[in-house]
């Protein structure tokens, strides 16, 4: 678009989540969401690499034929498979679609930020699974060859069909909540569903002194991703304002639905992570954390909880839902007082 040469000055009441271009997408002040400005602060004040975590005693254990049973091993290497490629599917949303279709300056600010924590993210798993010594190839293709994995990857990546289109425009009712349903779909459903299992089962590793290097990379992403999943929440609910016309019964109605595929989806998943249970956790209980977790996304974005289910790992609760900061800190100190206590032989 060509600048328009004015000494006007741009009214920020008119700045738009979407369908603001009238308020100009260069200028980051006067900022109106002020959301997004928050949380590019933390993201940076959270900043951190994936080399900065020590990976030798899960090296150790990951080579001692001592320390992890079967399942254990079957389930690491299938959350990785799910992990190694999550975050690209996030990213490419990000820079392909929302990025374009998003007018308001503090908004794309912050996914700039956001697409560079996927990269970091990326470059985790790729991390742990060298380290590991395992078989990169086959744990970067587990998305297309692995059935739980592939159908949830499958599941959102129809999504962007609709935004990734060349043609595709915000600004007509339609397009409007295609744009609405894939904020739904990658930040609802991809970053605050669809990683919830995989968090959980490496907490489960860590909550065991097992492969904490992995579990420590993990917890630094479930930071991320939970500044990730409240500025899509945030997104959600600044469009519902600003243009309340497009939260229909219907388009609620189709939220729900879609909420309800994913959490057969992901309880799917869980499933084929340990067919046996894991660290006392199993099937029935994974599907009433996931059904746990998206009752709370469902009431983030105002509508009713679907399932009523209680959360039936509280220890989660305490590594995700308490202060971000306060809680990783802590689990940090923890992690390294109980380190030099770890007997696996
Ligand atoms: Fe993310």
């Amino acid at each position: 678009m060509p600048i328009q040469k004015t000494t006007e000055r741009v009214n920020s009441n008119k700045r738009r989540i979407i369908n603001g271009e009238d308020a100009d997408v260069m200028q980051l002040y006067p900022i109106k969401h002020k959301f997004a400005w928050d949380a590019y602060i933390i993201g940076n004040a959270n900043h951190w690499l994936p080399t900065e975590v020590n990976m030798q005693r899960d090296v150790e254990q990951w080579k001692s034929p001592y320390v992890l049973t079967a399942d254990e091993r079957l389930a690491l290497e299938t959350v990785l498979g799910f992990f190694t490629t999550a975050d690209s599917l996030a990213a490419n949303n990000l820079v392909l679609a929302s990025y374009k279709h998003i007018t308001s300056p503090e908004c794309r600010l912050y996914l700039l930020r956001q697409a560079y924590e996927e990269a970091i993210h990326t470059h985790a798993y790729q991390y742990i699974v060298e380290s590991l010594g395992m078989d990169e190839g086959r744990l970067f293709n587990m998305y297309r060859e692995h059935d739980a994995i592939y159908n949830k990857d499958a599941f959102i990546l129809t999504f962007n069909e609709g935004i990734f289109d060349p043609h595709f425009k915000t600004g007509t009712f339609a397009s409007d909540q295609k744009f609405l349903e894939n904020m739904v779909v990658f930040s609802i459903i991809l970053e605050g569903i669809f990683f919830y299992s995989a968090f959980a089962v490496m907490f489960g590793f860590q909550r065991q002194n097992k492969m904490v290097g992995a579990a420590e990379e993990i917890q630094y992403i479930m930071r991320d991703e939970s500044m990730h999943l409240n500025f899509g929440i945030n997104v959600i609910n600044t469009i519902k304002q600003e243009q309340p016309e497009l939260w229909t019964k219907d388009f609620q109605e189709h939220v729900m639905e879609l909420v309800k595929t994913a959490v057969v989806l992901e309880s799917t998943f869980a499933a084929s992570v340990f067919p046996h249970g894991i660290f006392g956790m199993n099937a029935d209980g994974f599907r009433q954390y996931i059904q746990h977790i998206a009752d709370r996304r469902l009431q983030r974005i105002g509508l009713l909880a679907a399932y009523g289910s209680q959360n039936p790992f509280p220890w989660m609760s305490e590594a995700i839902d308490l202060s971000k900061e306060k809680n990783f800190f802590e689990t940090r100190v923890i992690e390294y007082q109980t380190g030099g206590a770890l007997e696996w032989e």
